[in-house]
Protein backbone atom coordinates (compact mmCIF):
# COMPACT_ATOMS: atom_id res chain seq x y z
CA UNK A 1 0.00 0.00 0.00
CA UNK A 2 1.22 3.46 -1.05
CA UNK A 3 0.66 6.46 1.05
CA UNK A 4 1.20 9.97 -0.34
CA UNK A 5 3.96 11.87 1.07
CA UNK A 6 1.93 14.99 1.58
CA UNK A 7 -1.43 14.30 3.44
CA UNK A 8 -1.10 10.92 4.24
CA UNK A 9 -4.08 9.32 2.19
CA UNK A 10 -3.80 5.84 0.86
CA UNK A 11 -3.14 5.17 -3.35
CA UNK A 12 -4.93 2.55 -4.90
CA UNK A 13 -2.69 -0.32 -6.39
CA UNK A 14 -3.65 0.47 -9.58
CA UNK A 15 -2.75 4.09 -9.46
CA UNK A 16 0.09 3.89 -12.10
CA UNK A 17 0.87 7.73 -11.50
CA UNK A 18 1.87 7.92 -7.92
CA UNK A 19 5.69 8.10 -8.94
CA UNK A 20 5.03 10.42 -11.57
CA UNK A 21 3.14 12.69 -9.54
CA UNK A 22 6.31 12.06 -6.81
CA UNK A 23 4.77 9.96 -4.60
CA UNK A 24 1.42 12.44 -4.37
CA UNK A 25 -2.20 11.85 -4.05
CA UNK A 26 -3.86 13.43 -7.37
CA UNK A 27 -5.48 16.13 -4.95
CA UNK A 28 -2.08 17.26 -3.46
CA UNK A 29 -0.47 17.25 -6.89
CA UNK A 30 -2.70 19.16 -8.61
CA UNK A 31 -2.17 21.69 -5.61
CA UNK A 32 1.22 21.44 -6.06
CA UNK A 33 1.51 22.28 -9.84
CA UNK A 34 -0.73 25.70 -9.10
CA UNK A 35 1.99 26.97 -6.44
CA UNK A 36 4.13 28.57 -9.24
CA UNK A 37 6.36 31.29 -7.33
CA UNK A 38 5.42 34.46 -7.97
CA UNK A 39 7.54 37.52 -8.32
CA UNK A 40 6.63 41.25 -9.05
CA UNK A 41 8.40 43.28 -11.51
CA UNK A 42 10.85 46.05 -9.92
CA UNK A 43 9.85 48.32 -12.40
CA UNK A 44 6.27 48.18 -13.32
CA UNK A 45 5.16 46.09 -10.22
CA UNK A 46 3.57 43.41 -12.44
CA UNK A 47 3.19 39.50 -11.02
CA UNK A 48 5.29 37.71 -13.14
CA UNK A 49 6.12 33.60 -12.40
CA UNK A 50 9.43 33.24 -11.14
CA UNK A 51 10.59 31.31 -14.15
CA UNK A 52 9.66 33.73 -16.38
CA UNK A 53 11.24 36.66 -15.01
CA UNK A 54 14.09 38.28 -16.08
CA UNK A 55 16.99 39.13 -13.41
CA UNK A 56 19.13 42.11 -14.09
CA UNK A 57 21.23 43.88 -11.58
CA UNK A 58 19.73 41.03 -9.71
CA UNK A 59 16.23 42.43 -9.64
CA UNK A 60 13.23 40.83 -11.52
CA UNK A 61 11.67 42.19 -14.29
CA UNK A 62 8.88 41.80 -16.71
CA UNK A 63 10.34 40.50 -20.21
CA UNK A 64 8.57 44.06 -21.48
CA UNK A 65 10.52 45.62 -18.47
CA UNK A 66 13.64 44.15 -19.12
CA UNK A 67 13.50 44.42 -22.95
CA UNK A 68 12.58 48.83 -22.12
CA UNK A 69 16.07 49.15 -19.76
CA UNK A 70 18.14 47.04 -22.42
CA UNK A 71 17.50 49.50 -24.83
CA UNK A 72 17.84 52.48 -22.28
CA UNK A 73 20.96 50.97 -21.48
CA UNK A 74 22.01 50.70 -25.07
CA UNK A 75 21.32 54.68 -25.44
CA UNK A 76 24.22 56.50 -25.06
CA UNK A 77 25.16 59.28 -22.62
CA UNK A 78 25.93 62.59 -23.17
CA UNK A 79 29.18 63.44 -20.73
CA UNK A 80 28.36 66.89 -20.45
CA UNK A 81 24.83 67.03 -19.31
CA UNK A 82 24.32 63.50 -18.34
CA UNK A 83 21.27 62.83 -20.59
CA UNK A 84 20.61 60.36 -23.14
CA UNK A 85 21.29 60.85 -26.43
CA UNK A 86 17.91 59.82 -28.00
CA UNK A 87 18.24 59.18 -31.77
CA UNK A 88 15.76 61.98 -32.52
CA UNK A 89 18.26 65.31 -31.17
CA UNK A 90 21.28 66.47 -32.57
CA UNK A 91 24.65 64.83 -32.05
CA UNK A 92 28.26 64.33 -32.12
CA UNK A 93 31.14 62.81 -31.33
CA UNK A 94 32.98 64.43 -28.22
CA UNK A 95 36.14 64.70 -28.05
CA UNK A 96 36.52 61.54 -25.24
CA UNK A 97 34.85 59.65 -28.70
CA UNK A 98 31.68 59.31 -26.92
CA UNK A 99 28.16 60.55 -28.17
CA UNK A 100 27.11 64.23 -27.01
CA UNK A 101 24.44 66.08 -27.68
CA UNK A 102 25.28 69.22 -30.48
CA UNK A 103 24.28 72.00 -28.32
CA UNK A 104 25.92 70.97 -25.40
CA UNK A 105 29.22 70.53 -27.28
CA UNK A 106 28.46 73.87 -28.22
CA UNK A 107 28.10 74.79 -25.38
CA UNK A 108 31.11 73.43 -24.15
CA UNK A 109 33.49 74.71 -26.23
CA UNK A 110 32.29 78.45 -25.46
CA UNK A 111 32.36 77.82 -21.43
CA UNK A 112 35.22 76.07 -22.00
CA UNK A 113 36.84 79.48 -22.72
CA UNK A 114 40.74 78.99 -21.82
CA UNK A 115 42.19 78.55 -25.64
CA UNK A 116 41.87 76.08 -28.05
CA UNK A 117 38.77 73.90 -27.86
CA UNK A 118 39.32 69.76 -26.87
CA UNK A 119 40.41 68.37 -29.80
CA UNK A 120 39.32 69.74 -32.81
CA UNK A 121 41.57 67.64 -35.08
CA UNK A 122 44.69 69.67 -33.82
CA UNK A 123 45.32 73.50 -33.80
CA UNK A 124 46.54 75.62 -36.81
CA UNK A 125 49.65 76.20 -35.44
CA UNK A 126 50.26 72.76 -35.75
CA UNK A 127 49.21 72.15 -39.09
CA UNK A 128 51.02 75.05 -40.15
CA UNK A 129 54.56 74.05 -39.25
CA UNK A 130 53.56 70.48 -40.59
CA UNK A 131 53.19 71.52 -44.21
CA UNK A 132 56.48 73.80 -43.65
CA UNK A 133 58.66 70.94 -42.90
CA UNK A 134 56.71 68.73 -45.78
CA UNK A 135 57.57 71.82 -48.43
CA UNK A 136 61.21 71.94 -46.83
CA UNK A 137 60.92 68.29 -46.97
CA UNK A 138 60.37 68.55 -50.87
CA UNK A 139 62.95 71.67 -51.68
CA UNK A 140 65.51 69.15 -50.36
CA UNK A 141 64.48 66.58 -52.46
CA UNK A 142 64.43 68.90 -55.58
CA UNK A 143 67.83 69.83 -54.64
CA UNK A 144 69.31 66.74 -54.61
CA UNK A 145 67.99 66.13 -57.95
CA UNK A 146 69.33 69.23 -59.26
CA UNK A 147 72.85 68.20 -58.24
ZN1 LIG B 1 -2.28 13.91 -0.70
ZN1 LIG C 1 7.62 45.31 -15.62
ZN1 LIG D 1 23.84 66.82 -23.49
Amino acid sequence: MAFCLSCGTGIDEYDSGYYARNMLCIPCYNQKISEVPMVSCNRCGMRIKRSEARERHSDFHCSYCFSEEERQAAIPTCPICNKRVESWQESAKSSKGSLAHLPCLRDGLHSAGHGAGPGVGGSPEESKTHQRTLIRNIIGRIGAFLT
